[in-house]
């Protein structure tokens, strides 16, 4: 790409905008041209903003810390300054529908972490190594809102993560039944141990909404794109319950799956370690090589020792065993606010600069 895109981050400030902050600080395609966030920052440095709030191990990078931070909805100041935008807020969930659908028919596409669109029929929701193709609904979001440029694309819950790449490969076995168990590290609600020391040797058995995410989303991912919209997958039927754990980062899944077809060990190995799909090829830039990585150890794997694989957006997969009830179970781990939140969304973006849907706007004069 000879000129970089120039990308806002809305929620620039929090766990999840500092590592889209960090993750686009030496992005090849990408350069950082806007920062928002809520009334509290607008009108200081992006240092000064965060302040005594910086989560992240590495520092604040040189590049954004005298940027300003604008509010976000005063868009008048800011919005002709980017591309694109990435969308990480906390706030009431039609405060975020609006704020996104009102960016999008500005012309400016919206890649969101947020939940607020997940269900928006017209609204792809993309994991960029599985349903690539879903990004298609744009079209027809496009004619919804009346627009030539801007649309919204989503990406899923951050606790599915770990558990739907690993039964990509294997759909052609025809999974049937699914209990999922999550094991969901506190970056996941924002925290670190000092914001949340209630939360250091402990364990909580309720994240809310979060069972209902971890049943729901895969459907509409493993969905059919049609001239009339997005089909919901039917199978497999997933059972879901997630716990906040004593761990900073790093969502763990516990699986067991029944096939209708049951796959072989030397089946399922074979197809995660061939499994290369389109991202990995087109070798986009944040696209991890392999994606999928068995881990042959017994105590494997572990969020300290594997949530950073392929730079955090790999998914790691252990203990592959044949089950009582089940066919097979297993224990998958990917890095929640990187592969689960704002490296998730960078890949999208990546993707959607390849197919077309994400380019440079006119420079504001
Ligand atoms: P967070 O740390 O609490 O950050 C929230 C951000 O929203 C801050 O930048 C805050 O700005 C901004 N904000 C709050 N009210 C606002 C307003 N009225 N107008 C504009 N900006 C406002 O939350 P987070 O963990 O980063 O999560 C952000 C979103 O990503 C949520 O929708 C969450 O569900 C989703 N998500 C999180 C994860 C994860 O692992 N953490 C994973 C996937 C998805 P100020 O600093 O100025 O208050």
């Amino acid at each position: 790409m000879q000129t970089k895109l120039r990308v806002g981050i809305i929620g620039a400030t929090g766990y999840v905008g500092q590592r889209f902050v960090l993750m686009l600080a030496d992005h090849p395609w990408f350069e950082i041209t806007a920062l928002a966030a809520s009334p509290r920052s607008a009108g200081k440095s992006f240092g000064q903003a965060v302040a005594g709030r910086w989560k992240m191990p590495e520092q604040v990078p040189a590049e954004v810390r005298e940027m300003p931070v604008w509010a976000t909805d005063a868009m008048d100041d800011w919005l002709g300054l980017v591309d694109f935008v990435f969308c990480a807020v906390d706030m009431d969930k039609e405060a975020v529908k609006q704020l996104e659908e009102k960016i999008a028919r500005l012309e400016v596409p919206v890649i969101s972490n947020n939940s607020a669109h997940r269900w928006t029929p017209d609204v792809p929701m993309i994991v960029p190594e599985i349903n690539p193709e879903h990004t298609e609904l744009i079209h027809q979001q496009r004619r919804r809102l009346g627009t030539e440029n801007g649309f919204i694309s989503v990406k899923p819950n951050c606790s599915i993560q770990s558990y739907v790449p690993v039964l990509a490969p294997l759909m052609e076995f025809g999974p049937e039944k699914i209990v999922v168990a999550t094991y969901q590290a506190i970056s996941g609600a924002g925290k670190t141990f000092a914001d949340w020391p209630e939360m250091e040797h402990n364990l909580i058995p309720y994240i809310g909404g979060e069972e209902e995410k971890s049943e729901n989303e895969p459907m509409k991912i493993w969905g059919e794109v049609t001239d009339s919209g997005l089909v919901l997958a039917e199978k497999p039927l997933i059972s879901a319950q997630c716990y906040r754990v004593s761990v900073q980062d790093g969502h763990t899944a516990a699986l067991f799956v029944d096939f209708s077809n049951k796959p072989t060990r030397s089946q399922i190995l074979e197809r995660w370690q061939s499994y290369r799909p389109m991202p990995q090829r087109l070798g986009l830039p944040s696209a991890p090589d392999p994606f999928l990585i068995y881990q042959e150890d017994d105590n494997r794997p572990q969020p300290v020792l594997d949530g950073m694989a392929g730079r955090g957006m790999a998914v790691t997969i252990g203990r592959l065993q044949e089950d009582r009830v089940f066919d097979w179970k297993m224990s998958c781990l990917s890095h929640n606010t990187i592969r689960g939140a704002a490296g998730g969304a960078v890949l999208t973006a990546e993707l959607l600069v390849h197919q077309g849907f994400i380019k440079a706007r006119p420079v504001a004069g």
